[in-house]
């Protein structure tokens, strides 16, 4: 039978699968650092499978697994000389949740399980500490009362807050065992109260009780919610693992920590943590408590007082310091640990690939590079090109006047402005009205997940760097700043006062991750530049990509920004944006409204010479690149006036009568626009238009040369194109005002014509088209919505639907879809083998889309075209997809 339980100790063939498919990652992890001999307290994970034989079997954990249990659990009973349940020497468990992915949506782990009104006794005589038995039980009680029978988190804390009121103390620290005694009974009570059924005596059931509650989890809200969020399928499952405990809480020489190899934050190579003495591990990340610095450098830097554990621990942080060493040389990879000392024994409880900032993963990619950790290649592979986005997110404009109004701990950088808000919920109602939101909470728990998405930053008044809210943030790439301590968040009235002032749900604030500072009203925000570590990525980068990489863009400002970035050209200048100007306008108008062809001739003697100049400019900055300037393509209509004032206007400078434009208005209304007259269908109806633009960039290549402008290699591209006659006419257009222009100037010029691939025939047909044709460029917007006839601008309405009932898996718009692809490869074969030269590209969305830019690399196209902010990213994945191709 196939193997559903193993022991930490265990031997697992890596060969056949990855050990996180069945162990989940922390259980994967444990074993791992059992096999390197590292100080691990004993235990064994239940797989992955059995969450999906727990909900076959009505979500109840079948016979043969409770016996496997008993087995693994009598093996620790071995290992720590204790007795699960027993009335001398108890045996105390954790049951700790843990898919392939760490996923913050997921259950709580469960401490000190196997203690009850007995055990409790025995622990106590045994340790001669009647206060941490006593703490540990209620713990227990708090936690398996919350995650196992569901009763909310506040309703114990409530009694703990009254407790502490009429006791006149402050921290929990001060109660003692009597104190915690009371509570017990005031917490089974409530339990009694809130269940019906007094809390399991049995710590059989409660171990059962708890394992359940482990793979119940994997279908709560929040973890959908997350899953969704970051593609996780549902068919995973969880794993659980299941452990001897370590005690953090029975007194000074025992502490609890989490630490990162390196700063998750900027990168830097230093530990970076946290710890508490006399704690238990969710103290350290719950924020009722200050953690404390692990190191004397990060305290002295961040100007604490309070001891660090390099120095109330010297001996244990020395252990420490070699093991996390020895993890991140072992895993080539920044680490996250999580750790416990138990009367100055340290034990190690977790390991895993820390969550870091885009900015960390570039720059430890590079040092690790430079320690010779890892190799360039897997330098590239580790950095996901989507999150580099957030390093080409505006900063702060230095050079604005700032009215701070508090700070925090810098947790996860990045700027951001919006309208507050104090809930999750209410951060979503208004990303869906497209308004931009800071949530601010006291503290964020797994069950803000989707607020936390929909927020531009996250702002808590409790938790240090290393709490969910800091983690999550810097996972998401929000910005984010943490346990700001000078404010003070009222939830019931919406507001949240600092010293000076009182700031209202829907005020605007600006918060500044990078420093931590909290603003009134929104920041102006400068663009970034790529330097240092990041260009030296995307240096290496490009010694391993074989696609080129160009840009869509027609305006001078977007063509620099582009170039800057590293664009080799362009794939996509959209001409008619330039018709829309205002000095313009009028006279594209008089060219559609015009009733003869003098007339129209006129008007577009009126606009050439703006087109040429546009040309002129672009061309200059892309110089020594090809460009690829796309003919005009929508519908005439949309240029038409619409007001009264506008429609006067033209009337007047055509002397037509108003009555006349609203009649030709009416002639050129379509049903369906998307499928009416336009593209290659416009040069055909109307050639002079083709015409005029076609003059305009041979003549700006023409002064472009006489002023000693390097050139580019203009690549003009028709659109629309569905058979071979539409090509060829429109090719001998092109053709003969390239003559013409280079007769009057005596010049010889170097251009190509091509087309975009965008409807379904073309794509069939491309043998025929490609023998007019010097290039094609895949234009997947459209071509998606002629193979699925569904119009992207009015998908929103069930793109949804389509999602949830897992018609598409992802938006079709965003990543290239399985049969779009489809068309794309056939279109490429075919037009291959009819010309061997044919250049090929996609200038799409896609073509920023790293899935879609490792298709792409994948059937050959020669380049991908993107807007100038995804160039960057376009760059990496590529890379990547030359990388991971076989
Ligand atoms: P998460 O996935 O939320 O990090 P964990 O399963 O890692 O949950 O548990 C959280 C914390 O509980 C750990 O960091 C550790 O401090 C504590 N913990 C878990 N198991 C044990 C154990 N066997 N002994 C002592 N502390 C434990
Ligand atoms: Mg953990
Ligand atoms: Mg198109």
């Amino acid at each position: 039978m196939e193997k559903l339980i193993f022991n930490f100790k265990s031997s697992f063939s890596k060969t056949k699968t990855n050990p996180k498919h069945i162990l989940g990652g922390k259980g994967a992890n444990l074993a791992e650092m059992e096999r390197l001999g590292l100080p691990v307290p004993p235990g064994f994970t239940i797989s992955t499978k059995v969450c999906d034989l727990f909900y076959k079997n009505k979500k109840k954990l079948p016979k043969i697994i409770t016996r496997l249990i008993k087995k693994e659990i009598h093996l620790i009973e071995k290992n720590t000389k204790k007795k699960f349940g027993d009335l001398k020497n108890p045996l105390l468990i954790s049951v700790r949740s843990g898919a392939r992915v760490s996923m913050p949506g997921m259950m709580d782990t469960i401490l000190n399980l196997g203690l009850n009104d007995k055990t409790v006794l025995a622990l106590e005589k045994k340790t001669l500490n009647p206060r941490f038995a006593k703490d540990s039980y209620r713990r227990f009680i708090q936690m398996y009362g919350n995650v196992v029978l569901g009763i909310k988190e506040y309703n114990f804390e409530e009694i703990i807050e009254n407790y502490k009121l009429t006791k006149g103390v402050i921290l929990d620290t001060d109660l003692d065992a009597d104190d915690w005694e009371g509570l017990i009974k005031n917490f089974k009570d409530l339990i009694k109260g809130k269940t019906k059924k007094k809390f399991p005596q049995d710590v059989n059931e409660q171990l059962n009780g708890a394992i359940s509650a482990v793979f119940l989890s994997w279908n709560t809200n929040r973890a959908k919610v997350y899953r969704k969020i970051n593609q996780i399928p549902a068919d995973w499952g969880t794993a659980v693992n299941v452990q001897a405990m370590v005690f953090g809480n029975m007194g000074n020489n025992c502490a609890t920590g989490v630490v990162f190899t390196r700063n998750p934050s900027t990168g830097e190579k230093k530990f970076f943590g946290e710890y508490l003495i006399n704690a238990q591990g969710e103290d350290v990340v719950a924020g009722n408590r200050t953690p404390r610095h692990i190191t004397i450098k990060g305290r002295l830097d961040a100007n604490v007082k309070e001891l660090s554990m390099e120095e109330t621990l010297p001996k244990v942080y020395l252990q420490l310091k070699k093991i996390l060493n020895q993890l991140e040389k072992h895993y080539k990879d920044m680490q996250d640990v999580e750790f416990t000392v138990e009367n100055n024994k340290l034990w190690m409880l977790q390991t895993r690939s820390g969550k870091r900032t885009s900015k960390s993963a570039v720059k430890i990619s590079v040092d690790m590079v430079k320690e010779k950790l890892i190799s360039k290649k897997e330098a590239i592979l580790r950095i996901e090109p989507n999150t580099l986005d957030t390093l080409l997110h505006p900063t702060l404009d230095e050079k604005v006047k700032k009215e701070v109004i508090a700070s925090g701990l810098p947790a996860s950088p990045g700027a951001a402005s919006g309208k507050i808000v104090f809930s999750a919920d209410e951060a979503e109602r208004l990303n869906n009205m497209m308004q931009d939101t800071i949530l601010v909470r006291i503290e964020t728990s797994p069950e803000d997940i989707h607020g936390m998405h929909a927020a531009k930053g996250i702002l808590t008044s409790r938790g240090g760097m290393t709490s969910h809210a800091a983690v999550v943030a810097r996972g998401m790439g929000r910005p984010c700043v943490s346990g700001t301590s000078q404010i003070d968040i009222d939830y019931k009235n919406k507001l949240f006062k600092t010293s000076e002032q009182i700031v209202k749900e829907g005020d605007i604030i600006t918060i500044d991750g990078s420093s931590g500072k909290i603003i009134l009203g929104e920041i102006p925000t400068v663009k970034p530049e790529i330097s240092g570590d990041f260009s030296k990525v995307l240096g290496w980068a490009d010694e391993f990509r074989k696609l080129k990489i160009r840009t869509n863009s027609e305006t001078p400002l977007d063509t620099k920004t582009a170039r800057d970035f590293g664009a080799e050209g362009i794939g996509l200048c959209r001409t008619e944006h330039m018709f829309f100007d205002e000095g313009r306008i009028l006279h594209v108008r008089q060219m559609i409204l015009s009733k003869t062809i003098a007339d129209r001739n006129n008007a577009l003697d009126k606009i050439l010479p703006y087109q040429k100049n546009d040309f002129k400019e672009i061309f200059k900055i892309m110089s020594g690149l090809p460009v690829t300037v796309r003919l005009l393509d929508p519908p005439l209509h949309e240029f038409l006036p619409k007001s009264e004032k506008e429609i006067i206007e033209v009337a007047n400078s055509l002397k037509l009568t108003e009555e006349e434009i609203k009649i030709r208005i009416n002639e050129l209304h379509e049903h369906n626009p998307m499928l009416g007259h336009r593209g290659c269908r416009l040069g055909i109806s109307y050639p002079e238009i083709y015409e005029m633009q076609c003059r305009a960039i041979f003549e700006a290549l023409v002064e472009n040369k006489k002023q000693k402008i390097k050139s580019i290699i203009p690549e003009i591209m028709i659109p629309l194109i569905s058979s071979e006659a539409e090509i060829r006419i429109l090719k001998e257009l092109v053709i003969k005002i390239a003559n013409k222009v280079q007769k009057e100037n005596n010049i010889k010029l170097d251009y190509l014509v091509g087309t975009m691939i965008e409807l379904p025939r073309a794509a069939i047909r491309a043998n025929d088209i490609a023998k007019h044709a010097d290039f094609f460029s895949f234009g997947t917007n459209d071509l998606t919505q002629t193979t699925f006839g569904i119009s992207r601008d009015d998908s929103g309405k069930f793109l949804n639907d389509y999602i949830e009932n897992k018609i598409f898996e992802i938006d079709p718009f965003i990543s290239i879809d399985k049969g779009v692809g489809e068309l794309v490869a056939l279109a490429t074969e075919k037009g291959r083998k009819q010309n061997k030269k044919l250049k090929l590209g996609i200038c799409g969305e896609h073509g920023g889309d790293p899935k879609s830019i490792h298709f792409c690399a994948r059937i050959g196209l020669n380049y991908v075209s993107c807007s100038p902010f995804r160039i960057p990213i376009a760059r990496l994945a590529a890379a990547q997809a030359a990388l991971i191709k076989k």
